[in-house]
C-alpha cells in the first residue's frame, strides 16, 4: 500500500491535462475528459506533490496516509 492518497476533485478538475502530461502513469482523463488517478504504486510522493502545485483549479489533493497531514494543498488553498 502507498503511503500516500491522491484524489482529484472533479468540481474543480476542467481536464486541462496538465497533471497528465507530468505524470502519464498516475493521471488519466476519464470519459467526461476529467484527470482521475490511475495509479501511484512505485512513484515518488514528491513528483505527485509538484505535478499537484502546477494544477489551475489546485484541484488535485496528496495526503500522508499514516499521518494524515494533507501535503497539497496548503490549507489557504482548500476550500
Ligand atoms: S491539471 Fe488539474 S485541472 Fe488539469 S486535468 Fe489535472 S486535475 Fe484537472
Amino acid at each position: 500500500m502507498e503511503s500516500f492518497k491522491v484524489t482529484v476533485n472533479h468540481n474543480r478538475c476542467v481536464g486541462s491535462q496538465l497533471c497528465v502530461m507530468f505524470l502519464p502513469a498516475v493521471f488519466k482523463l476519464n470519459e467526461d475528459g476529467q484527470s482521475t488517478v490511475f495509479a501511484t504504486a512505485g512513484v515518488d510522493v514528491n513528483s505527485v506533490v509538484q505535478t499537484a502545485e502546477q494544477c489551475p483549479q489546485c484541484a488535485i489533493r496528496v495526503e500522508d496516509v499514516s499521518t494524515g497531514e494533507v501535503l497539497f494543498p496548503p490549507v489557504e488553498l482548500e476550500m
